[in-house]
């Protein structure tokens, strides 16, 4: 549903320049606090270099002409509320922002009071996040993995019927900037008698995108694929770290487990799926003498997210040596297997209630060409393909004091490219 708020020449009558991620047609969502300020955060969205405080807002009476469950969800100390309200109601929300901060607004002077630079706030996490579901929905990424393990079959039986995923763990979701500790964990080298216990030598990042659950659906009730894409309230750009020599030891035959949950990083703004609008495009097509999804997951009309993805890398001797960050890889999310309303649908289909606010990662976004590759494993092909960084420095896996800089950006003919900011993390150079 494109309006108004798609509108490439609107403008606000706050300065962005074009190569911000956040002109006036994204209006993401976030949770902020001033850096000087103790307590909870405040729901907000942002245009250029600016907070737009939404629970000021609502205080001052500028969100009066906004339906009042809205309002008061602008309140809240998190997006929870917002989300449960269903797309109608983001809908609605992102109109009333759009008409406040347009160029000519008649509320321009009230909006001033309530902004705030983004240099002096600290981002929280956007949501209470109860659930964390991550997939494996990159066909190539699976492949990729596959073929490192079982050169000959690649992709088990089941990977063109059923969207994989497992549970993750909600607590250590973490957000952009939070530095992450390398774990320790029990490994066991393939020529050693027995394991040991340490400090993961194998530790990996995985460029992912989330989708956060709106409107709930109650246990016992399914999600027809159709109507998915109303319990998807926006997406933002995720780390899914992974300890790969943990992982090799503990995954079979339960899966992942503490080679994943001690961090995962997640970028503050959610850029909503009314935002994204203008840039969807048709599901990947499957490959000739691929299955057709079973009934419940066969959409009229499968949708993915037309968004380009990089990985950046920011070593501590490329900061000592003042040089910028490296792009580590470049790929585009819009070729998945499995789209979000497929993993919407399939979460659900066993009656498993979602809740506004949990969390649905994509799984490694992994493009067909080495360049495309979405984590170090792949890059550097388990250790036997080294990645050289433009300093000469060398990586299979990541070091101590390495940042990991996730970027994500849509733009389309005739309209106002957008992005997602940025989610980063260092590991700590303590652990
Ligand atoms: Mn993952």
């Amino acid at each position: 549903m494109i309006d108004e708020t798609h509108d490439s020449s609107a403008r606000s009558f706050l300065e962005t320049d074009d190569r911000s991620d956040f002109p006036i047609q994204n209006l993401p969502l976030g949770v902020f606090r001033r850096r000087d300020e103790i307590g909870h955060g405040h729901i907000a969205t942002r245009i250029g270099d600016q907070i737009f405080d939404l629970s000021a807002a609502r205080r001052t009476g500028l969100l009066a002409d906004a339906d009042g469950a809205i309002a008061d969800a602008c309140g809240e100390t998190g997006l929870n509320r917002l989300m449960s309200l269903g797309r109608a109601a983001s809908r609605s929300l992102r109109r009333t922002i759009f008409q406040l901060v347009k160029a000519g607004s008649a509320h321009e002077e009230a909006v001033r009071r309530c902004l705030f630079p983004v240099d002096e706030a600290e981002m929280l996490l956007p949501a209470q996040i109860g659930d964390y579901t991550d997939f494996y929905a990159s066909v190539n990424h699976a492949t990729n993995v596959g073929s490192m393990f079982r050169p000959d079959n690649p992709l088990l039986p089941n990977y063109k019927w059923v969207p994989i995923g497992y549970h993750g763990r909600a607590s250590s979701i973490i957000v952009s900037g939070t530095p992450v500790r390398r774990p320790f964990g029990q490994t066991k080298d393939e020529k050693a008698a027995g394991p040991e216990f340490g400090p993961t030598k194998r530790l990996d990042f995985e460029l992912e995108v989330g989708a956060f659950i709106g409107k709930e659906n109650a246990l016992g009730t399914t999600i027809a694929i159709d109507e998915a894409e109303e319990h998807l309230f926006g997406l933002c750009l995720v780390n899914d770290w992974s300890a790969r020599d943990i992982q090799a030891w503990e995954y079979q035959p339960l899966g992942p487990f503490l080679a994943k949950n001690f961090a995962t990083t997640i970028s503050p703004w959610i850029v909503t799926a009314d935002a994204l609008e203008p840039f969807r495009s048709p599901a990947a097509s499957r490959a000739e003498g691929d299955p057709q999804p079973l009934p419940y997951l066969a959409a009229a009309d499968g949708r993915g997210f037309d968004l380009a993805l990089e990985v950046w890398i920011r070593t501590s001797r490329m900061r000592e040596a003042g040089l910028a960050a490296a792009r580590l890889s470049s790929t585009d999310f819009q070729k998945m297997y499995w789209t979000f309303a497929q993993m919407i649908a399939h979460h659900a289909s066993n009656g498993c209630n979602l809740r506004s606010g949990d969390l649905i990662a994509s799984g490694t976004v992994s493009g067909e060409k080495r360049e495309e590759r979405g984590s170090l494993l792949e890059l550097a092909w388990r250790g036997s393909e080294p990645v050289e960084l433009p300093n000469g420095e060398i990586r299979r896996f990541l070091e101590d004091g390495d940042e990991i800089i996730l970027q994500g950006r849509c733009s389309r003919e005739g309209f106002a490219p957008i992005g997602f900011g940025e989610c980063r993390g260092r590991i700590a150079n303590d652990s």
